[in-house]
Parts: structure tokens; sequence; C-alpha cells
């Protein structure tokens, strides 16, 4: 942690400045937001203000967080960079590969016996580069990230979409692709386009049944699932200050349901008692100590209108519990009318479980308060009539709350404790009897309901509440049931009532861990050796990519011309490929086989033009490669759109993909491919995408005097002799030149480490 406290002190010690700076170019008062990207700009000081959704920028994060499915690659690309530490503050989390099936203990030991591999590939590449590795069973990513790493004012970026968690505590926290986690480890910039700003204004109180999710669940009805694209949301008023600094985190985690880049609240009162409460009682004497730059300017937040892109008020004490779903989160019904929909809707109105905890919902206090209804249940006779799941965030809670014998009272009710992990909540989750794929329901404190995730049933509706809410269903064992009104009929055959839940933010006799599942890097890890077995299929070491050959590119083979859609899922599959997310040899056996072939509308089917025959693109691709031929791909509008996934790129690159030319792309995918040393081109005329046909032979040419803004030429030789020949543009700046030039953008940081 020693670490971590002079780094803040850095950051800290460049706000003043910074943000002075900062006023003068934006020449009005600022936003929270604006001053912590400002405050972490690449180059320092401000010199201009930013265009809201216009400029692109780099920037400067102070931490990169990784969770295990996504770190192999990301980490599998760092060890190209040929760094001896990473260039921030890192961690692995070993939260997603853990399966749910019976309980903590025995899903964890099967856990780390099938991916041991993995766990031990992570933890040695950890050890060895400086990076905090959290064992399986130490929690799910964003739960540690709060209770260890998050701090008010900083900027951190993480490999997992729910990573704006960290919001609660008042920092920037973006979820991002392993590349990008790649570059900012090795020392790179890294890139945003400024977001645009929504500002939600929090007025009264929570009481009563009402809890912080209600608030996230209510602003994703009103935003819906897109709403949220491309901005940041910050929150504020003093329904803001009055929420716990944990029941803001999950407000900002759910962020990710409306498409948000993060979200994000103020330091006040309730974050310097979490961090206090959380050990943290250096942090938050430093951020006293600049507590003005570590909120919104009053002048904004008194004119909110004038400063953000959209203001939204919501009145906290007026605010109803809310039920979301099913199949989407945005589907926002308050309490009182979700009995009504659940009937009209033919929804099948038995509830079979209900599931609490996850990185979203599992602070002491959201426990405290489901187990404050279990406690009643008890002592009123009632049987809980649903199966009920407890998923702790962190061992951390865990502890705590079996210490303070919370888990007892959930056991007296049935409920299940599984691992400090994602199970059920990211399709970990072994349901019984879920292949029969009969029409069900499901609630869960969780953040995404859509079809198939947590069970793999289609027919599975699931539904997002509050924790309070779950657990109430839960014991009455039906969808129909409203805590707020209804009662139930317990074991006597009386009608009982639950009573409010009841909860404390914090524990009294303080947090308390025996083993929280940590385990701190070498000092000096220039004698570790990274664990990866040769015969391994799930985990292969990558070879640096081969540099451009200081030609034109001549007599490439078309691969396939894709046609409509094309997205990053369509290019790299995911499902069952996750599996290989850390061998990229194996996994590019799915490069494209969801694109469909204008030659034939089919997806998976294109021509191999050595044989004359059909056949799936990868094994297609892997021919030319064997005999030595590189390749090109077109593609429609708007190729690579979807996820940030790296594997997009680095597949066609692997296998021997040369150029992808393609009407336009989306922004990240482009930048990825640049990354890779591939040739990422569009046409002048998008009408010279039907030029091409499906036995052509292409040439490249310009690419000797390659520069920035210099259009490059296409030459198409058709089957019957023609030929076409055309312009085609690119956005190469001088830097991703030299990308090019060098085989990849970690070749370089890699000749650069050697110097
Ligand atoms: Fe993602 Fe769910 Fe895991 Fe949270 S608990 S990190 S939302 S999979």
């Amino acid at each position: 942690m020693a670490f971590d406290i002079e780094m803040i002190k850095a950051v800290y010690s460049r706000y003043e400045s910074r943000i002075s700076a900062a006023r003068k170019v934006v020449g009005k008062p600022l936003t929270l937001t604006e001053k912590i990207l400002y405050a972490h700009l690449w180059d320092g000081e401000a010199g201009e203000a930013y265009g809201r959704g216009k400029s692109y920028v780099d920037f400067a994060p102070d931490r990169v967080a990784m969770q295990d499915a996504t770190a192999q690659m990301a980490l599998l690309q760092f060890m190209q960079a040929g760094r001896p530490q990473v260039a921030v503050p890192s961690t692995v989390h070993c939260d997603h590969l853990i399966q749910a099936k019976v309980g903590a203990e025995a899903d964890l030991a099967i856990a780390n016996d099938q991916n041991k591999e993995v766990y031990d590939f992570l933890a040695s590449v950890s050890n060895k580069y400086g990076i905090g590795f959290w064992k399986p069973g130490a929690g799910i990513i964003h739960q540690v990230v709060l209770e260890n790493y998050a701090f008010p004012g900083g900027m951190m970026i993480g490999t997992d979409s729910h990573t704006p968690n960290a919001g609660g505590l008042g920092m920037i926290a973006i979820g991002v692709g392993g590349a990008d986690a790649c570059d900012v480890m090795a020392g790179l910039p890294w890139e945003l386009k400024f977001p645009k700003l929504i500002g939600v204004k929090l007025t009264g109180k929570l009481s009563g049944w009402t809890a912080a999710k209600d608030v996230i669940l209510k602003v994703a009805g009103i935003l819906t699932v897109k709403g949220g694209t491309g901005a940041i949301v910050e929150y504020f008023g003093e329904g803001a200050r009055s929420l716990s600094a944990t029941g803001k985190g999950t407000i900002c985690n759910m962020g990710a349901e409306i498409g948000a880049t993060t979200s994000i609240f103020g330091y006040d009162e309730k974050s310097e008692a979490y961090l206090r409460g959380t050990e943290r009682a250096d942090i938050a004497d430093l951020a006293n100590t600049i507590k003005e730059h570590l909120t919104g300017d009053e002048a904004v937040y008194a004119n909110p209108e004038q400063y953000f892109d959209q203001v939204i008020e919501i009145n906290l004490s007026e605010l109803e519990p809310h039920i979301n779903g099913p199949f989407t989160p945005d589907l926002a019904w308050p309490i009182s009318k979700f009995a009504t929909a659940v009937k009209e809707n033919g929804w099948p109105e038995k509830l079979e479980v209900g599931l609490i905890g996850s990185c979203t919902n599992s602070s002491y206090e959201d426990i405290s308060r489901a187990a404050s209804l279990a406690e009643q249940a008890v002592e009123k006779h009632l049987i809980a009539k649903s199966e009920y799941t407890v998923t702790p965030g962190s061992e951390q809670v865990r502890y705590t709350v079996e210490r303070d014998g919370f888990l007892d009272i959930f056991g007296k009710i049935g409920g299940v404790v599984l691992a400090n992990a994602c199970g059920p909540c990211i399709g970990q989750w072994a349901r019984h009897g879920a292949e029969k794929k009969e029409k069900n329901s499901i609630i869960t404190s969780f953040n995404r309901n859509f079809a198939k995730r947590a069970d793999g049933n289609p027919n599975t509706h699931s539904f997002v509440a509050s924790p309070e809410i779950v657990t109430a269903l839960a014991i009455s064992g039906s969808l129909l049931f409203n805590p707020l009104i209804d009662t139930l009929t317990n074991e006597k055959g009386e009608q009982v009532r639950l009573d409010e839940p009841q909860g404390l933010e914090l524990p009294i006799k303080d947090f308390a861990v025996e083993d929280a599942g940590y385990q701190a890097p070498a000092e000096d890890g220039s004698k570790v050796q990274v664990l990866v077995s040769p015969s391994s299929d799930r985990l292969q070491l990558l070879e640096p990519f081969k540099p451009w050959e200081g030609t034109d590119l001549l007599g490439l083979k078309l691969l396939i011309k894709a046609k409509g859609k094309c997205t990053t899922d369509h290019i790299s599959m995911a499902g069952p490929w996750l599996k290989y997310r850390g061998h990229l040899d194996n996994i590019s056996n799915n490069m494209l086989i969801g694109a469909i072939n204008f030659a034939n509308d089919s997806a998976d089917t294109v021509k191999n033009q050595l044989t004359g025959e059909y056949g799936p693109v990868p094994a297609t691709q892997r021919a030319y490669k064997a005999a030595g031929i590189d390749t090109v791909v077109i593609g429609d509008e708007n190729y690579g759109e979807g996820s940030s996934r790296e594997h997009a790129a680095m597949e066609p690159r692997h296998l021997g993909v040369r150029v992808i030319l393609v009407k336009s792309f989306a922004r990240i995918h482009e930048t990825n491919l640049k990354k890779q040393g591939m040739l990422a081109l569009t046409f002048q005329n998008p009408a010279d995408y039907d030029l091409v046909q499906e036995d052509d032979v292409i040439d490249i040419t310009g690419l000797t005097s390659f520069a920035p803004e210099k259009q490059l030429t296409v030459v198409l030789h058709h089957a019957d002799g023609s030929e076409n020949s055309f312009q085609v543009n690119h956005t190469y700046n001088a830097q991703q030149i030299e990308w090019f030039k060098a085989g990849g953008a970690l070749n370089i940081i890699r000749k650069n480490q050697a110097k």
C-alpha cells in the first residue's frame, strides 16, 4: 500500500496547477468529471479546451485492473513490451472462471483444479512484472478495487465493463479491452474521446425499502441501454451526499447498463468514512487537503443545465423500489406496478431463485439489510419458498459478515453461500435443470439480465432489483409479492408482514479478514519464470509479429469480402471460444466465421483460390499462410463495431491477413488493427467496394512513401484478365506508420526498452 500512497500524493500534488490551467482554457466553472480528466492529461497542463463528444485526448491513468478472463491476452501482449515492470500500479483478479454449483468451498476447489494452468500463468506473470495478484476466492474485481485501490480524484482503466464501480469513491474508472490495458502498463498514453456529461441531481433521502440500487434502476428506465453512450454520468446534490460510498458504487457499477463511459460521485463525508473504515485513513487525510477539487464547482451544481449536456433530477424521498426486466435492464417497473406487469405479460409468477451479492451489491450494508429480512422470516415462522444464494464480493466482506452472524441467518432460510466470484452473474452457474430450457423466473441483485446470461436458458426470465427486494421476494416465492403492502402466510397460518429492512453502512467492529487472498509481487521479478506449458491448449506465449518488408504488397489474395454488419463478434466470436482467449493460435480458428461472404451470402464459406474449393474462413486462410501468400479482407460500413476485443485484430494478423479494406471502421477496431501492424484502409469512393470480385488478386502500392494523409493505391487483378485501380484512404499518423513498419506497436516499445 505504501506504493499507492506515494502515487496518490503525486497525483494530488498536480491538481492545483492542472485545474487552474483547465479553468483558464475552459473559461467557466468545472464539473468534477472535467477536473479529473484535465488533471490526468498525458501532456500535463491543458493547453486547449477539448470538445465534448468530439476531441480525442491522451490520458495518463493512475491504475490498471484486470480480471482473469481478459488479463490473459493483455499480459501475453505486455510480455512482448520487454519492460521489467508495469509502468503504473496494476492488479489481476481471479473471479470470472469459478463456476457456481454447490457452494463456495467445493466450487473453489474445482475451479482451482480446472483452471490451474491459467491461474499459475497469471500468478507468475504478476509476480515477475510487479502486478498485485488476487487469488481465486479473494473476491470480484470491482469490490476488491473499491475496498483497496479506488481513491477520490483518481483515474483508472480496467479490463471489464463494470470497472466504473470505483466511481462510488470519486474515481474516473473506465472499462477497456486488453490492448488498452497493455498499452498503459507498457507506459503508453491512453486515448479517449472527451466525453459528454450527463448530470443527475439527487434530492431528498432514501428511506424504508428503497435502496441505492433503485436510483440506477430508475435512471436506466429513463436513459435506456443506449442513453449514456459516450457520456460520463455525474451525480450530485444533497441526496448524493446522503448515500453510502458502497451505495454510490452500486449506482456507478450499473451505469454500464446505460452504455455510459463511466459514472462518478464527488468526495464527501461518506467517502471519507468508507476510506477510514477500510483502513485507508491516510488517503482520507490526503483527500481532505484538496477537497475543493474533488467535487464539481458550486456554480455548476447551482445551475446544472448550463454546464451538463443533459440533466436528470430524482427525489430520493419519493423514489419507489424498482424491479427491472426481464431480458433487459432498462425495462423499469416501480414495485407498485410490477405485479400487474407480471400478470399482463404472462411472465412466470412463481419465483424459482433469488440471488444476492455480486460486484454490484455485496457491501456490508447490502448484506446486513438483506440479513435483517432473513432474520425476520425466521422469527415470524416464514420459510423461504424460493432457492436463495449469496455471492459475497470479497473475502473481506465474506469474513466480516460471517463473523457478524449474517451468513448463519441466511443459512436458516436455506441460503447457499457461493464463492466470492462472478458465478451466476456471468453464466458460470451449473444450475440444476437449466438444460430443460423451461420457462421460469429468477431475480438477482446483479446488474445484467440479458437472455441466457445467468444459466444459459433462453427462457429464464431474469429480473434485477436491490438485495432487499430480492430477499423479500425469495421469502415469498412469488413475483407478485409487494413487501411494502402485502402480507405472507406463515407456518402457523398467520398473516405476517416483513418490516422495512435495517442495516449498517459499515461494521461496528470494523472489517476483518484472515487471508484476503492477495499475493504481492516479487521486489525483483527478473528471475521469476513465467509458467506456460508448450502443450497447453489454453495458453500460448506470443511471438513478435514480423516487421514490414519495405516494399509494396503485391499479389495478395482476397480472403473474404464481408457483406453488411461485421462486428468484433463476427470477427472473433465469444461463447465457447472464451476458453481460448489466452491461446492466439487456437482462438484464431474462429476468425471471421460469423462474417457473411458477399459471393454466396453464407457465413464461414469462402473460395480457396489455390484449389477453387469452398471451405471455412480460418482453414482457407491457413492454407494461404502455408503457401506463403498474404491476403486481404474487404468489409462494409462500421467494420469491427462492438466490443474492444483485441483478438479481432490479432487473429487476422497471426494468420497472415495483411490488409483490411472497408467502407468505414469502428474506431477502436481500426486503432487495434494499427497497433498490431496491420494496414487498415478505407475506400475513397465507397462504390469501389462493388469492384472487388471473389477471385481477385490484389496489390497495395504507395507504401514506400507511406505518409499521413497520403492516399495509397489498390489494384484489383480480376480472373478474366481485366483490372481496376483506385485510391484508398487511411488515418495513420506518423507514429502509427512506425507501428506498421515495425510490425506492431509493441515491437517499438520493446526496441526502445532494449536501447
Ligand atoms: Fe462482471 Fe458479474 Fe463479475 Fe461483476 S460479478 S465483474 S458484473 S461478471
